[in-house]
């Protein structure tokens, strides 16, 4: 099938790339605000990333999403034009090019964010363990104090990899000190209102090793991984005592809504496509 001259093009690579849900939730979004455009996956080879970018942009490409392994290289490619958030996230997940120039910026914490809020659990005022200090973990401190959580403690199962962290925000974002620690998983003990996790354990079978009376009443477990059912952490978190648990399929509709925001200049709904996203996926 030929794409009418008057789509613009758009795209996510990485690699693999075949299982990105991506054109699904943009073409969703495209349906959903009247936009014509055309949303393609692109293995990038492993060595050919930067390769990759430029031809999709040579050819017309108007906007390039970027998922693993390649979110740090995009980040190098955009380096003269980064937003805030992808400078402190270190990765890209979002590239457009303006007067000739390769922008790039990390949509993923207002992904979390927006789904924190749609599941009645916004971070203002909260106490909040983030369990992770890898790039997804990265990409969401900044945004999280931003959003005026009250504390934000994160933990590691290599504790130095989150004082790294600590220090990394801390060198952007002196003001934050007073509500910004950092530790081991023997330092996860709360009570919280919300436990993100933000590592890559539940794509495993085991959950990641936390202390019991990590949740005050009410709170929120939150995994970043999504499944078609309960993941080894929300199956913690529920033993463990946390009120409801999430998967994070509502932040990958988020993020995307984002990206979307940034190329069009246009919100788009993320409920109804996550509802879609959600049946299609798993029904
Ligand atoms: P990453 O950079 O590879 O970091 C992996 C993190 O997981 C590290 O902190 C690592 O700890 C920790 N970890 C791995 N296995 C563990 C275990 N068994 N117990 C405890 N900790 C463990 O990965 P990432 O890019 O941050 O991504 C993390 C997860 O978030 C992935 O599953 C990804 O799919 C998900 N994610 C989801 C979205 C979304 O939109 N829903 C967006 C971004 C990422 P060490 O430092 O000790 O190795």
């Amino acid at each position: 099938m030929t794409t009418p001259l008057s789509f613009k093009r758009f795209g996510v690579a990485g690699n693999p790339i075949a299982h990105s849900r991506s054109p699904f939730i943009h073409e969703a979004f495209a349906r959903q605000t009247g936009i014509a455009l055309h949303y393609d996956r692109i293995l990038a080879p492993l060595d050919g990333f930067a390769d990759a970018v430029q031809a999709f942009f040579q050819q017309g490409g108007a906007g390039l999403n970027v998922t693993v392994p390649f979110k740090e290289q995009a980040f190098a490619l955009a380096r003269d034009h980064l937003s805030a958030r992808a400078r402190m996230a270190g990765a890209v997940n979002t590239l457009w090019m303006e007067n000739g120039h390769l922008h790039g910026c990390n949509t993923d914490g207002l992904g979390l964010l927006n789904d924190l809020e749609r599941l009645g659990h916004g971070p203002a005022g909260k106490r909040i363990l983030l369990v992770g200090a890898g790039g997804a973990a990265r990409g969401v401190v900044l945004p999280l104090l931003d959003a005026g959580c009250a504390t934000l403690r994160v933990v590691n199962r290599t504790a130095e990899r989150a004082a790294q962290l600590l220090a990394h925000v801390l060198g952007q974002a002196p003001a934050a000190a007073p509500r910004l620690s950092a530790g081991g998983l023997d330092q996860a003990a709360g009570p919280w209102d919300i436990v993100i996790n933000a590592t890559s354990s539940s794509l495993g079978d085991t959950p990641p090793g936390l202390p019991a009376g990590c949740y005050a009443p009410g709170a929120l477990a939150y995994d970043m991984v999504y499944a078609a059912q309960a993941t080894p952490f929300m199956l913690q978190a529920r033993a463990q005592g946390a009120a409801r648990t999430a998967d994070g399929l509502g932040m990958l509709v988020g993020q995307a809504a984002a990206s979307y925001a940034i190329w069009h200049g246009v919100q788009p709904q993320v409920e109804p496509v996550l509802e879609a996203l959600r049946q299609a996926l798993y029904t």
